[in-house]
Formats: structure tokens, sequence, C-alpha cells
């Protein structure tokens, strides 16, 4: 009997010995966290692990999956009481930032939500493994003091934003380094191959794209954080190992969105993370390198959606390892690099918590003074809906969808600040053009997205200075001081073509959608024909680069021809027009010189290294992602194997080819061109081509000093301002209006400007003799938005930026500037397309 109940005893204390008991990382997994890299699955399995052992406490939800397949997940963890609430208190909090749909009353005596990300760039390891360490002490049943902070705080936290880049580097790094790492940086563990793990699959950085969400991690995560809106975000980084712990207050420029009460709050989290690096001895420092502006960092993006969003930055990197030397002598490992995110984590919970009240009041002023458009100089932006702008239109409105920002039709007319001309002027409003009003829950995003020029408090930033939507997007839109009677919703609709037969159909060519569908109709072996002049037939018109497909020469399809066309075009939202004959009533008939067949391409692309993999990276999404047209990746070094019978046209991205330096590789390939290869040549990649000795274009050299005297002493300079110096002749991305031939291939769809991003100080010389074609250049007192330091504004006008050339029977095609920057520079893509799939035709 008595051993019964002793029996009964153990068993009950058992189980509330393993009810009361969470392993740590380090019983888990079988080792200390620091001494070895935990790969993605394990990360995700400790995890797991603790929401099954404390459901009460932690809930994991899978919010999406990378492009490799790996899954991705945030954690909730709160007190059990919150948890079981969670639902409540997350409508509460949309209500909290007027962006509910229902009208109830929100309740500011709520939980503080605090996001923390970890690994956003791959290669920086050891946030992830400070996660787990964090995840731990936040779930332990026996942490009393993480328990009294999740009474009014609830902690989302994302373990891996992006294990596609951190597994690349983590199984790189198991492979090459011994039993013991070693810590000198010469050896080959600290030295990453290409692309490196800091990018995702498609070499794109995470860590630009929150407002863009051109990748599919972005896409999904966002979707979550805009169902959370969180009071307080961290990103977890790394920075040079020699660099000591970065933590908030930011440096400058903020962007002045940035409210005093997320400026102020910085500041306290800074001193209580301060406090405990202190008592530890650890070297850290604040206010400078990293500033607040550019508005698609995980730090930027949740300040102006109401956060407090901060970055911190562990010193340590791909380069890093399990151990690496610094300059100082020391051996900085991966369990110290850990310990410090550790503590950020840990403090950041704390603070919040500590002032939970003034966050959630802070928070509530900030979305009521959004919806009153409180802090904005500009109530209204009006997009004028040109048909040729459709497309780009419509992938503005997908944007604004992706970041929950709330448009309009409208009516009426004003006055107000022209993108185009940088002048105040009237407009009228239109049935069918875009209002967005500032006065929304989104209001500071709207100004940051929209506003014509973002000021700068200081020059020296981290990043463009300019991305303003009408520019990025190449729109006609005018910013208005005066609010705009806002209309009803913005009809989407969808195309459905009918396929009757005719003699024909006509495409027009006026951006990626287009060229989407001509690309698929390439790849199904439809033939096609572009006029390279502007013509009017059965009672439409068209404008040049218009795809003409006819019956003639694609008999094979016999009757089933139009219904394959109308599919292809549904599919992608493309208008295809009916046309009963040949013979045009204006420009030039179908049957002309001057309509060419186009062919389809085999398109090849230069990648691995020395190409710079961001540049590759978007090119290779581009091809796959939004034209979803085959290209095949061939690494720069095996170019003398490539085969170039199969290839039509050749993309060289941002990079340095050494092939060009070796006789046999360099002649076959102009060899290839002359014999009709077709290349396009991308920044740095164009630069390198005009050097070599049959290239037609050349860098524009420095104009001489024109101002007559010269100052003497402008040699010196104060030691002080050894940051400064050098900014007068830079530019660090700011936006030109370029002057266009629109007759010319490389411009089919635009009209006779394009608005360019300008991130280096070349220029070209207008290619003369008819040898080449200067297809877009800069001109006098182009620069619209952006900062351009004084020196370079100056010298940038008169020069060329996109050209082509014909060499024999192949051309070159020279996009000195970045037409695909990060992907999100849409007016850009269509001149890419048109390097594709039009020049040399
Ligand atoms: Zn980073």
């Amino acid at each position: 009997m008595h051993k019964r109940i002793l029996l009964l005893v153990s068993a009950v204390s058992l189980t509330l010995l393993s009810f009361a008991q969470l392993k740590s990382p380090e019983a888990f997994l079988g080792y200390k966290i620091g001494t070895r890299y935990t790969p993605h699955w394990r990360v995700v399995s400790y995890y797991q692990y603790v929401a099954q052992t404390m459901p009460a406490n932690v809930k994991l939800v899978q919010y999406g999956e990378t492009n490799e397949h790996r899954p991705l997940y945030t954690a909730f963890i709160s007190s059990a009481e919150n948890i079981s609430n969670l639902e409540n208190i997350r409508t509460n909090n949309l209500r909290l930032a007027n962006l509910a749909k229902d009208k109830a009353m929100p309740s500011e005596n709520a939980p503080a939500i605090v996001w923390l990300s970890y690994n956003v760039h791959g290669n920086e390891t050891s946030s992830s493994e400070a996660g787990l360490l964090t995840v731990f002490a936040l779930a332990d049943p026996n942490n009393a003091q993480s328990k009294e902070w999740l009474k009014n705080t609830v902690v989302i936290m994302d373990p891996c934003v992006n294990p596609d880049g951190r597994d690349r580097y983590v199984n790189w790094f198991n492979s090459v380094v011994g039993t013991q790492y070693n810590p000198r940086l010469d050896s080959r563990e600290h030295r990453e191959p290409w692309p490196g793990g800091r990018s995702n699959h498609y070499n794109f950085d995470l860590n630009r794209d929150w407002a863009w969400q051109t990748q599919i991690e972005s896409q999904q995560r966002i979707k979550v954080y805009n169902q959370w809106m969180p009071q307080v975000h961290v990103d977890f980084h790394e920075q040079s190992i020699n660099s000591p712990y970065y933590f908030a207050p930011a440096a400058q420029p903020y962007h002045d969105a940035i409210t005093k009460w997320q400026r102020d709050f910085q500041v306290t989290i800074g001193k209580n993370h301060a406090k405990y690096f202190d008592k530890n001895n650890w070297l850290y420092f604040t206010k400078e390198v990293f500033d607040l502006f550019y508005p698609s960092y995980g730090d930027t993006y949740p300040i102006y959606n109401g956060a407090i969003g901060m970055t911190y930055e562990q010193g340590g990197g791909g380069s890093s390892g399990l151990g690496a030397d610094t300059d100082e002598g020391d051996t900085l490992t991966l369990y110290d690099r850990a310990m410090h995110h550790f503590t950020t984590s840990l403090s950041t919970v704390e603070i919040s918590s500590l002032n939970a009240a003034s966050l959630l009041k802070e928070y509530r002023k900030f979305f009521n003074d959004a919806v009153t458009a409180a802090n904005s100089e500009y109530k209204a932006y009006v997009i004028k809906n040109k048909p040729e702008d459709k497309e780009r239109i419509s992938a503005l409105l997908t944007l604004l969808d992706k970041n929950a920002i709330q448009y309009t039709t409208g009516s009426g007319a004003g006055r107000g600040y022209s993108y185009h001309t940088g002048k105040e002027e009237s407009f009228t409003v239109g049935q069918g053009d875009i209002v967005i009003s500032a006065a929304q829950p989104r209001s500071t995003m709207v100004r940051l997205l929209f506003e014509p020029q973002s000021r700068l408090v200081d020059s020296a930033t981290y990043d463009i200075t300019a991305w303003s939507m009408p520019y990025a997007y190449g729109l006609t839109a005018f910013a208005s001081k005066a609010a705009i009677t806002g209309g009803g919703a913005v009809s989407k609709d969808s195309v459905k073509n009918s396929s009757t037969d005719s003699y024909g159909y006509v495409i027009p060519w006026v951006g990626v959608s287009s060229a989407r569908a001509v690309g698929q109709l390439m790849n199904a072996g439809i033939k096609m024909r572009f006029s390279e002049s502007p013509f009017e037939v059965s009672g439409k018109s068209f404008a040049r680069g218009a795809v003409i497909i006819l019956k003639k020469g694609n008999e094979k399809f016999g009757s089933a021809l139009w219904a394959e066309v109308a599919k292809i075009c549904d599919q992608n939202n493309v208008t295809m027009s009916a046309v009963s004959t040949g013979f045009v009533d204006k420009g030039y008939d179908f049957g002309s010189g001057k309509v060419h067949p186009m062919k389809a391409v085999k398109v090849a692309m230069l990648t691995g290294d020395g190409v710079s993999s961001l540049g590759a990276g978007e090119v290779w999404h581009f091809f796959e992602k939004e034209l979803r047209y085959p290209v095949t990746l061939i690494n720069a070094a095996d170019i003398a194997r490539a085969k170039w019978s199969d290839i039509d046209v050749l993309i060289m991205p941002d990079g340095n080819y050494r092939f060009l330096s070796d006789k046999a590789s360099a002649e076959q390939f102009v060899l290839w061109v002359r014999n009709g290869g077709r290349v396009v040549a991308m920044e740095s990649a164009a630069g390198q081509l005009s050097r070599q000795e049959w290239s037609v274009i050349a860098v524009k050299k420095d104009d001489k000093d024109t101002s007559g005297k010269k100052d003497p002493y402008s040699a010196l300079k104060l030691f002080n301002d050894r940051d400064r110096d050098g900014i007068e002749n830079t530019t660090p991305g700011s936006i030109f209006r370029v002057d266009v031939d629109s007759s010319h291939p490389l411009m089919y769809g635009y009209p006779n400007y394009y608005y360019t991003l300008k991130m280096d100080d070349v220029l070209y010389e207008f290619t003369k003799d008819g040898a080449g074609w200067n297809a877009g250049v800069l001109k006098k007192d182009n620069q619209l938005a952006g900062f351009v330091g004084y020196k370079l504004k100056k010298k940038l006008k008169d020069g060329l930026l996109f050209a082509t050339q014909n060499l024999g029977r192949g051309s070159v095609t020279y996009l000195t500037d970045d037409v695909l920057f990060r992907n999100f520079w849409e007016n850009g893509k269509l001149m890419f397309c048109n390097a594709v799939f039009m020049v040399g035709q």
C-alpha cells in the first residue's frame, strides 16, 4: 500500500517536473550554442519542441516557404492568458492602428507587441543561434523574470528570415572547417565562395526588399507583419569583424517623418542595452553608420508603419566562422556573437514591457495623426490613367495592395507639383485617375513612397536617396497640398479576349505583361512580327513595337491558333486587337520591310566569380519570376566552353569580366557578335566593353574647370571632416530625366523621356558617325530627386547613358544605369525587354 502511494506520488511529481522543465538548446541539440553551427532544420526542430512542450505559452505558425522549400515560421510567446487571447489582442492592435474593419473602440490597456527578426542576411549567422537562447529564456517556466515581462508583452520571433542563405553559408562552412576552427583570416574557412550566403536564393538582399516585396520571403512575411503591426521591431545583423556591437539610437540622416517619440524611445532602448554591455565590459557604439532613410529596410519600414524599428549589428558576418582573429588580437567566436544578440534580444523585451503603456499610447497617436494626414505636407497624390501606362499602373496598384495602402478614383481639378517638370501646375482628375490620399492609416508610408523629394538632414547615407514611385514606375503624377475628393473603388478588370477568326491580331508593346505574353507566344512556337513605326488599321492606332500575329507563318496551328493566342494573352491580362487586313491606313503595311519578323531568342547570362551577385540576381529573378522566359546561366569562367551557336542574346550583368583580357576568349566573343550575336551589357559591364577597341562608346572626360580663378587653398582639408570628403563628387542614388529617342527599338513603349536611377558618377560621350545609336542621353538640368554632390551635379550633363552599336551582323546594347534595380524600378523593365527581344532583330 505504502509502496503504491509512493509510486503514485513520484508519478505525479514526475509529471509536474516534466511540465515544469524545458530543455535548453544545449540539452536539446547536444552541444553548447556557438560551438557548432545549427542548420536550419535543427533550428526549426527546437522551436517545434518548445511549442509542443509549452503549448500554453508558445504558438508556432508556419507562414510560408522559401524558393528552396525551407519552411518559414513565426513563434508567438507570451503569458498563457495572452496566448489564449491572441486573436483578440491582434484585432485590438489593428483597431489601435485604425486598420480594423470594424469600428469597435480599441483598448490602450493591451500587451505591447515586440517582433524579433533573426538572420535576414544568411551569412550573419549568430542571430539565429541567439534566437534559440532567446526562445528558451522566454519560454522557460523557471525564468521568473521573463514570465514577468510576458504578462504585458507578446513576443513574435522569426527564427530565420532567410534560411536558404543561412544554410548556403552553414553547409559550405561545415564542409571546409577542420576538427578545430582556424581563426586565421587567410584560411579558406573565412573566404566564402560566390555568391555568398548573405542573399536569398535569387541573390536578393532581403533587407532592401521590405517595401517592394519582390521576393517570396518578403511577400509572405509582410503579409503576417501587416496582420500584427508590432510596436517594436528588431532586425538582427552582423557587420565587419572588427566593429564593436551597434544598437539604437541610429545615425543621421533620419527621415523627418520619424516622430520625436520614435527618436526618443530608441535612446531609452539603447540605454537599457548599454546597462548590460557595461556590466559585461563589452564594447559598443550608437548614433553612427546606420541611418534611417531608405524605406525598405527592416528598421525603417517598421518605423514608417508606426513601430520602433531598429537594426542591431554584431561584428562577424560571413568571414568570421566559428572563430576569427580580430585586429585587437582577440578571437571573436560564434559564442560571443550569439551572446551579444541574446542580450539585446532580452533587453528589448524587458524595456518594451517596462514601457508597454506609453508604447501603446504613442502608437495610437501615430495612427490617429495618420488618418488626419497631420504630418503630411502633401495631402494627396494623383496618378493620371494614360492607356499606355496601363501595365505600370496595375503594377503600382499591386505594390500599394502589398503595403495595405488605400487608393480610390477621384474627380475635380487642382494644382500641384508635377513630377515631370518639377513645377507647380494645374491638373484635372479625370475618370480612371488614381487618387492616393495622405489621410489614411499608412499615411507615413504614402509620404515615403510618393513625396517628390525626401529631405536629408545629412547626405552621407547608406543607400539611395530617391525612389519616388511616379519616377520608379514612369507615371504622370501630381502631388497636391490640398486634399482631393476621393471617389469609388478602382476597378481592376481582368482581360478576356475573344478569339474569333481574323486576318491577324495586334498586341501593344507597353510593359512587362506584354513582353511576358510575347515570350510565351514565342515559346509556343507562334511566329510574330513587330512594327518599327506607329500604324493605324481597322480603325485602331498602335504605337512602335506593337506585335503582329498573322495566320501567315502559323499555318501549323490551323484553326486552334487564335484560341491559343487568346489563352496566353488572357493569362497575362493583355488585350489583343483584331485586324481585318494588312493594308494599313497609316504607317507601313504588314508585309513591309519596316515590319520585322521576331525571332524566338535563346538567352544566356554570365554569372559566377567576378559578376555582381546582386546584378546577376536581378536578371535571373526577372527572367524566372516576371518574364517567365528561359535563360541559361553560364559561369563567366567557363565562357570558353560555351556553346555559342546556341546563344542568340548574351546578358552581361554588372561585373568584372576577366575573359575580356584573355585574347583567345575575347576574340571568340567578338566573332560570335560579328556573326549575329547580341550582347546586353549592364552597368560596369558596359564600362568594360567601352574600353574594347571595337566599341563606339567612351567614358566622358571631366569638363575643364571654367570657373577661372581657382581657390589656392582648396586642397587643404580638415582632418575632422574626413568622413565627408569626397561626398561632393558622389551620388548614392538619385533620379534624372533622360531624353529618349523613342523611335529606337531600345525605347519602344517609352515616351521621349525615361526616369533613371543614377548610382555612379560615370557618363559616356555621345556616339558619332552612325556606328552607334544614342538611345538615351542626359542633357542639362535634368536632375529630379535625391542627393547629388555639388561638384558631380555640374558634371552630370550632356552625356550618354543608353546606347546600341551594330557590330558585323550582331549588336551590343549598353545599359549603363541599372534598369532592373532591386526589381522594383518598374519603369526600366521594358527597356530591358527591348534589349532582349527587339534590338538587333
Ligand atoms: Zn546584415
